[in-house]
């Protein structure tokens, strides 16, 4: 339901601005001061980041290409994408996330990378909230905060944004037993805030089918403690 979901978004934007963002920058970083199972979920989110990377490259490169990333975090995607050409526009419902992700770009155009011709933007926006038109949308490793009931709606509103494709990635429920525990330790501990969702395939496909996209490639990624299901999808007869 409707308040079900606003309180669960609030929990989650909470913990983004405090606790969960002290967390998941260090995870998103180079910093040692990281556990063994902190750094394998790093090792394992960056594969999916790559993934998304080489899926755009092979399709012809992403210069001049229009991207939303919602949920952008710090921006592991949405800075390569911006100094690969791409006109990005990142945001987070976690003020302090969508504040890392500019910091972050900005210190790599400080280390000498190149400044792209279309500026990048950061901004603070729950994905719900977004309005426009991109080619592509991603929406990385956000799901896994929401239940089946929401995120049928974000699909819905996230597909609305895009004109060509979406890339999504979630926690595959299919793994649900072997993956309990690790999800435990991914959320569990100390922090009660927020919790992870699992999410069956066939349910994030129907939702993308609803929207009219097709599924057009799948991927998996799966390290100790991080797994995560990657979604391309394509607008159905093109738009
Ligand atoms: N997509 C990034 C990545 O893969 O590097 C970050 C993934 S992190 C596990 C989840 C992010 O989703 C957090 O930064 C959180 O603030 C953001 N988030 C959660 N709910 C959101 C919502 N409803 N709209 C936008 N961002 C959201």
């Amino acid at each position: 339901t409707k308040a079900a979901g606003g309180n669960e978004k609030a929990a989650v934007q909470s913990y983004f601005n405090t606790q969960g963002f002290e967390r998941w920058s260090k995870i998103y970083s180079e910093s040692d001061e990281v556990s063994k199972v902190q750094k394998d979920i790093r090792d394992g989110h960056a594969q999916t980041v790559d993934k998304v990377l080489a899926l755009l490259d092979s399709s012809g490169g992403v210069k001049g290409i229009s991207i939303c990333d919602a949920g952008c975090g710090t921006g592991s995607l949405a800075i390569p994408l911006a100094l690969r050409g791409a006109a990005v526009s990142a945001s987070d419902i976690s003020q302090a996330m969508a504040g890392e992700s500019r910091s972050r770009y900005e210190a790599e155009l400080a280390k000498g990378a190149a400044a792209p011709s279309t500026a990048p933007t950061f901004e603070a926006s729950d994905l719900e909230s977004l309005k426009g038109q991109w080619d592509t949308v991603a929406c990385l490793d956000v799901l896994i905060h929401y239940d089946q009931n929401n995120v049928d709606g974000m699909i819905r509103h996230l597909a609305s944004l895009a004109d060509k494709q979406l890339i999504l990635s979630f926690a595959p429920k299919t793994l649900y037993y072997s993956a309990l525990k690790r999800v435990g330790e991914l959320f569990g501990g100390k922090n009660k805030a927020t919790r992870a969702y699992l999410h069956a395939e066939a349910d994030i496909e129907a939702a993308l089918n609803k929207a009219g996209f097709d599924v057009v490639h799948k991927d998996l990624t799966a390290t100790s403690f991080y797994f995560s299901r990657l979604f391309q999808a394509k607008r159905k007869g093109g738009r």
